[in-house]
Parts: C-alpha cells; sequence; structure tokens
C-alpha cells in the first residue's frame, strides 16, 4: 500500500468512524508521536548532533573474532540537512592500539549530498568517495528516526510488512528515493532501531543496524542521544551526543561543483609482474600486491588482496606470466579484510587456501557466507573450499622450489599472520609488519626478531605494501624507530 492510498483508506476510516487505521499508518503514527508528532517532524529543517565515542576495528584486529582494537572518536558532529538529502560527519579518530599509521589523531570528514558521497581531506580537499561507499551513505542518512520519519511522509515513500517482533514492531519503509530501510519499535512506537541491507567485499550480504537509546528533549522533538552500529552482529561504532541542536543555521553542505560532475572513482586493477628470483614473480601495480612462486607443477599465490577484481586480474596475470601450470595454492598472509577480499574468487578457481591455524574457522566461514545481493564468482560457482593451516611453520618443497611459511610470532599487527620464506634466493615475503618507505614501522622491530630467532639469511624483502628493499632497509627502520 503506497501512502495515497494511505491517505484514501484513512478518509474512509475516519468518515466511517470505527475502523482503525491500517498497520501501516498506525506504524508511522505511533512511532511519529512518540518522536513529538507529525507537524514537527515535517518542519524540522536541519539536525546536528555532537559527541564523542568509539569506532571498532572490524576485519582488521589482531584475531578474526577479536573486537579488542578501538578508535576513540572526539569532535564528533552529524549535521544533516534533512530538506537536501544531505549529511556531513566530521570527527577526529584516535587509534588506542599500535595503529599501522602512528598513534596521532586522524581528522575525517565524510560528506554526502543527494548520490554524491564525498571525503574532505585535512587540507580542505574534496574528493568524490568510491562507488561502494557512496552507497553505504545513501542509506546511513536514514539511519536516524528523524530522517527516516521525515522522508517516510512522502507521498512517494511507502510503508509495508508491518509485524510484530515479540514485543516490538517492525516495518519497511522505501524512500522516495528508492532506498530501504526496516525501522523496529518499541510497543509505545518509539524508534530502537533502523537496519539496511547491503553488499560487503568480504561478508557478502550484511545487515547494518543503527540502535537507538537515551531519548531525550530537542527543541520540541523527542531524539536518541546514543547511537550503536552494526555490521550484523558485529558493534562497529559506538556515539554518545553531548549536545543536539534542531534547525540551526548549518551553511552549504553541497558537493562541490567539481567533485559532483566527476563519477565515483571505479577500482580499475593494475597488476605488474616482475621476476625477482627465479620463479618467484612480484605482481604489484598498486597498494595491495601478490607475489607467484612456481613449483615443478603448479603454482602458489601469496594473498587475493582488496576486491574480487584485483584478484581475478592477479590471477589472470599469474597464468599468463607461466602459462600452463595450474594454480593451485593461495597462501593468504593474515586475515584483514584488505588482504582477502579476493579470497572467495580463489576459491572459486579451485585454489587451496593455506593459512595459519588460528585462521580456519574463520576461511571457512567466509566461504561459506551468501552473496547473493552482489553474486561473487563463489557464489555463481560453488566450490568445494579446501583449506591447509600452518601452526608455526610449514614447508613446500619439490624438485624446484621450497618454501618455507612461518608464523610471524608476537606481531602486534595480527596474532595470525605468516611470512614466506625463499631459502635459494634469500627472499622474504612479508606484509604489514614492514612496509618499505612508510614513515612509521610499528610492527618492524617484532619482524626481524622473528627473523632472527629462526636464522634466517634474508637479502631481499618483497613486501606486499611498498617496494622490494634490501634486508639493511629493515635493520635500519627498526634501528631508527
Ligand atoms: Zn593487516
Ligand atoms: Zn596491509
Amino acid at each position: 500500500m503506497n501512502s495515497r492510498t494511505l491517505t484514501a483508506t484513512i478518509a474512509l476510516a475516519t468518515a466511517i468512524g470505527c475502523t482503525p487505521p491500517p498497520p501501516e499508518q498506525q506504524f508511522l503514527t505511533d512511532a511519529m508521536t512518540a518522536l513529538g508528532g507529525r507537524s514537527r517532524i515535517d518542519a524540522a529543517k536541519t539536525l546536528v548532533i555532537e559527541g564523542h565515542g568509539v569506532n571498532y576495528n572490524l576485519g582488521q584486529d589482531m584475531k578474526p573474532e577479536a573486537a579488542t582494537q578501538t578508535f576513540e572518536i572526539t569532535g564528533y558532529v552529524r549535521t544533516i540537512d534533512l530538506a537536501n538529502r544531505r549529511q556531513r560527519i566530521e570527527q577526529t579518530r584516535t587509534p588506542k592500539f599500535a595503529y599501522f599509521q602512528g598513534p596521532q589523531p586522524q581528522a575525517q570528514i565524510q560528506s554526502l549530498d543527494g548520490d554524491v558521497a564525498f571525503n574532505v581531506n585535512p587540507a580542505g580537499e574534496a574528493s568524490r568517495a568510491a562507488a561502494a561507499v557512496e552507497t553505504d551513505r545513501r542509506f546511513d542518512l536514514y539511519h536516524h528516526p528523524l530522517a527516516l520519519l521525515r522522508a517516510a511522509t512522502d507521498a512517494k515513500a511507502s510503508v509495508t510488512n508491518v509485524r510484530s517482533v515479540g514485543a516490538v514492531r517492525q516495518a519497511d519503509i522505501m524512500t522516495a528515493a528508492g532506498i530501504g530501510l526496516t525501522m523496529t519499535v518499541d510497543a509505545a512506537g518509539l524508534p530502537l532501531s533502523i537496519s539496511s541491507k547491503a553488499d560487503h567485499a568480504n561478508l557478502g550480504d550484511v545487515v547494518l543496524t543503527t540502535t537507538f537509546a537515551d531519548y531525550q528533549d530537542v527543541n520540541g522533538l523527542k531524539l536518541p542521544a546514543h547511537f550503536t552500529g552494526k555490521v550484523d552482529e558485529f558493534t562497529t561504532w559506538d556515539i554518545q551526543a553531548a549536545k543536539q541542536t534542531l534547525d540551526a543555521e548549518v551553511g552549504d553542505l553541497a558537493a562541490p561543483a567539481a567533485v559532483a560532475s566527476k563519477p565515483a572513482p571505479a577500482a580499475a586493477p593494475n597488476v605488474t609482474g616482475e621476476e625477482v628470483g627465479k620463479g618467484v614473480w612480484f605482481l604489484a601495480g598498486q597498494s595491495h600486491h601478490s607475489v607467484l612462486i612456481e613449483f615443478a607443477d603448479h603454482l602458489m599465490l601469496i594473498d587475493a588482496p582488496q576486491s574480487e577484481a584485483r584478484t581475478l586480474a592477479v590471477i589472470a596475470k599469474a597464468k599468463q606470466t607461466v602459462p600452463g601450470k595450474p594454480l593451485t595454492q593461495l597462501v593468504t598472509t593474515h586475515h584483514h579484510f584488505d588482504h582477502t577480499a579476493g579470497m572467495r574468487a580463489a576459491i572459486a578457481e579451485g585454489m587451496t587456501v593455506i593459512t595459519q591455524a588460528g585462521n580456519k574457522e574463520w576461511v571457512e566461514n567466509m566461504a561459506r557466507r551468501p552473496h547473493t545481493f552482489h553474486p561473487d564468482t563463489l557464489a555463481k560457482n560453488a566450490s568445494r573450499l579446501n583449506i591447509e593451516t600452518v601452526d608455526g611453520e610449514k614447508e613446500y618443497k619439490d624438485q624446484s622450489m621450497t618454501v618455507m611459511l612461518y608464523h610471524v610470532a608476537g606481531n602486534p599487527h595480527s596474532d595470525t599472520m605468516l611470512m614466506a620464506y625463499i631459502p635459494r634466493d634469500k627472499i622474504l615475503i612479508e606484509v604489514d609488519a614492514f612496509s618499505p618507505g612508510s614513515a612509521v614501522q610499528p610492527y618492524a622491530a617484532n619482524l626481524l626478531e622473528n627473523i632472527q630467532t629462526r636464522n634466517l639469511r634474508v637479502d631481499k624483502i618483497v613486501p606486499l605494501h611498498g617496494a622490494i628493499a634490501p634486508f639493511a632497509e629493515l635493520t635500519k627502520a627498526v634501528g631508527v624507530k
């Protein structure tokens, strides 16, 4: 039922005088009444939420199941321009753990103007956000009861599928712009949460949920002051408002013309190939690299990073580099999302995943998760998952190649990380523990310790971030740290 039919139905119900309103209308009325009434909601123009809180580190924590690493959020200001579908979130993020970019606070500005998402760096330069980020932000604007209820009263919006779930009620709301969300209200109609479906590069089908608590009076409306964000069951952020202002003059939140006129940047993978030892190729080109290793009768790939698109391009480059040998093994250095977003594509290719023992369940889970909103190659081409695990170390050897895989013990970046060593060429392949050229190297000392404990003779470090470096660069980085 759309809201025009709703209006007609209500008019009819009023005329008859005793028929209860349809559940869709009742749901909206109850929720709007709980906030302060429709006329006050319709009249609202802007909302500014100022506060502080926490961001978690989903997919980048020490262990796959961990949720211990946090960023402290200060100076949080969320400005919503309700009438123009615009939003800006400003915040300062300070890592409370050994972060790869160092401990200093980072200022962030994340904006949305209608369908255009953009970021503003500390120098004030705006740049268009990636397409996937843009999609998420279009939904995020409505993860607030005032924004969604105001949008729900639009003649082109619809409310459907009102249902009771235990003590709460839920309804699906489709905005005039075609953004679909689910609102949950308590028995009195007070909004408890808003959720929407999204595609996540690693997790596939996810539900993003924002829960609301600590309702307070704000210029005649009752609005939540405590917000918690989740991706499925993983809490990813938590914000407590210290001050909220309705209908303040917020200035112009529009995207700069130069940003709005350009399309969202597409991630076109560029994969280069450089032979760095006999039968060893560095497949680089952008921020996240892979390494290809040739055995007598098969090929091994180290890391399937960043995206399915990049990994498919890396697989194509591997086949072109060594034609005729099957690519059968993927070593995944660690579980972090940016280094495993292509893992499912490698599984679909039939590759065995080799990982540190602590990642086994997580790899199984990633392979099993549904990807129906945006079917990936594994969703379209279901393949059996083969996993091999490495505890402390494992040798992969045949007549033409020997590769040693070692657990990078005690590393403050990840508990379940592997490095690869090729004894013949004295090549060490590692990621994140040491990124040559990076200004800060918080994990390099631990890498050096691991190399020394295992008595490895390393000439060359082939990193999966940054450029190939002589071993001396690592000792220098540790020395000057
Ligand atoms: Zn990492
Ligand atoms: Zn990394």
